[in-house]
């Protein structure tokens, strides 16, 4: 993994089986796109490193990949992550309704810093059966940033990524976002070239303890919300 970044953030994607999730990923991280995406077990990763303001961003993607049931997410899903994706398929009405739902599983395990972004994919397939008005509505209700997006085309995909790193970047540059908070998905890089000190320790990161196939380590089995 390189080093080479002056921030790391942890972001999540979230949203119902099939809606795209994982080509979303794939698409910002590998400019690819498969018809046949596989669901694997447990967490997977997805790392891509930008460049805002000067500032070498490392966003490290957890995917759900194929656990997609609020149930099965385990706590270490959320656990520090300070950027997140609400994923439906713009022609599955469905999807958008269980939105609201993975909305309130990110606001009772997730830190309450975290910035999100509404995105409705698919775009490139006709006959949605949604309104553009009805997403728009809810968006502003839920102070939502929101974009159409299409994994297949890649339109709005690295938009919607960025948008996110993007809002962060300013609320720590704000101090709206404390640094020294050891539980914020944020990882400050003491070698990068913004020497920035951190109090950041390993052992207290939401780094540390990732959890991978779904095990579940202690923190985990640890009910109180984890951050902030
Ligand atoms: P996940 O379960 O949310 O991770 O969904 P996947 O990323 O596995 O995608 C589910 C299916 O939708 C796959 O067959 C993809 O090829 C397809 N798919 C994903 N994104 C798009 C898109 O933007 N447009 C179209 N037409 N199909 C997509
Ligand atoms: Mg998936």
């Amino acid at each position: 993994m390189s080093n080479d970044y002056n921030y790391m953030f942890k972001y999540i994607v979230v949203g119902d089986t099939n809606v795209g999730k994982s080509c979303l990923l794939l698409q910002f991280t590998e400019n690819k796109f498969s018809d046949h995406t596989e669901s694997t077990v447990g967490v997977e990763f997805g790392y891509k490193t930008i460049k805002l303001n000067d500032q070498l961003i490392k966003l490290q993607i957890w995917d759900t990949a194929g656990q997609d049931s609020f149930k099965s997410i385990t706590r270490s899903y959320y656990r520090g992550a300070i950027g997140g994706l609400l994923v439906f398929d713009f022609s599955r009405r469905s999807t958008f309704e269980d939105i609201k739902k993975w909305l309130k599983e990110i606001k009772t395990y997730s830190c309450d810093k975290i910035q999100l972004v509404l995105v409705g994919n698919k775009s490139d397939l006709p006959n949605k059966d949604l309104t553009i008005q009805e997403v728009q509505e809810y968006a502003q209700q839920e102070k939502l940033d929101f974009y159409e997006a299409s994994a297949k085309t890649g339109q709005n995909v690295d938009v919607v990524f960025e948008s996110v790193a993007i809002k962060i970047l300013r609320k720590i540059e704000t101090k709206q976002i404390n640094l020294d908070d050891q539980m914020l998905g944020i990882k400050v890089n003491l070698n990068g070239k913004n020497k920035k000190k951190s109090k950041l320790q390993n052992n207290q990161s939401p780094y540390y303890n990732i959890t991978l196939n779904g095990k579940q380590n202690q923190e985990e089995k640890n009910d109180k919300k984890s951050c902030c």
